[in-house]
């Protein structure tokens, strides 16, 4: 079974797909962090010209060996903490917005899925990368909210986290390919007043339907 969980960012998907993956016994893939794997090495190899050159970001995403596990690691480099950094957050909404780099990580994500059963959170999981997923899950959560966390988790100002978000957002959401939007089949749910627990509950309890 595959469960997707879809959604902005700061809207729980992690939190709330590493406890759901747990708690079924699922394994768990975040998507994010393979398109943070290309934004690192494309800052690495000098953003600017990587960016400029047609076809290079696509070249570079589909020649990168990325495990994204527990610990996410890149050419046999741990990236685990380096891929967190805000600069590293920002360049993976622009890298993301490349068709190629879209394509690499898609037939990626489709190999690590192709056995056993998934947890995988993303942007696209539900839309593109897993449309046949059992469930489906769109999570949301009001901007203030899901800055507040943010900023909580990786530190720094809600404010300015506020902003860099918004920007992300309106990037991830208007893209041409493969925009943010929930699948017309997933369950939208609004993480803004719940905890973890009554989240990660209310999908098992969908989960346990679906696999009847
Ligand atoms: O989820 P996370 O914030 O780590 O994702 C980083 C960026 O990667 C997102 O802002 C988005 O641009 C991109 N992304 C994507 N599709 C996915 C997962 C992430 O476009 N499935």
């Amino acid at each position: 079974m595959v469960i997707a969980i879809d959604g902005p960012a700061g809207a729980g998907k992690s939190t709330v797909a590493r406890a759901l993956a747990r708690c079924l016994h699922y394994c768990y893939l975040d998507s994010g962090a393979m398109y943070r794997c290309v934004a690192l090495e494309a800052l690495r190899r000098d953003a600017g010209s990587v960016l400029e050159a047609p076809g290079a970001l696509a070249e570079l995403a589909a020649g990168l060996a990325i495990q994204p596990g527990d610990r996410v690691v890149c050419d046999g480099r741990d990236v685990t903490d380096a891929i967190r950094a805000p600069a590293v957050s920002e360049m993976a909404s622009r890298v993301a917005a490349d068709p190629g780099v879209r394509e690499a990580m898609v037939a990626m994500q489709r190999a690590v899925m192709a056995n056993g059963d998934w947890v995988a959170e993303g942007r696209d999981i539900g839309t593109v990368v897993a449309p046949d997923a059992e469930l489906k899950i769109f999570l949301t959560a009001d901007a203030q909210a899901r800055a507040q966390r943010r900023a909580r988790e990786l530190g720094g100002d809600a404010e300015v986290v506020l902003a860099e978000q918004a920007l992300r957002d309106a990037r991830d959401a208007t893209r041409e390919h493969s925009p943010l939007r929930p699948a017309a089949d997933a369950v939208e749910l609004d993480t803004t007043d719940l905890d973890v627990e009554a989240v990660v509950g209310a999908i098992v309890a969908l989960a346990r339907t679906r696999s009847r």
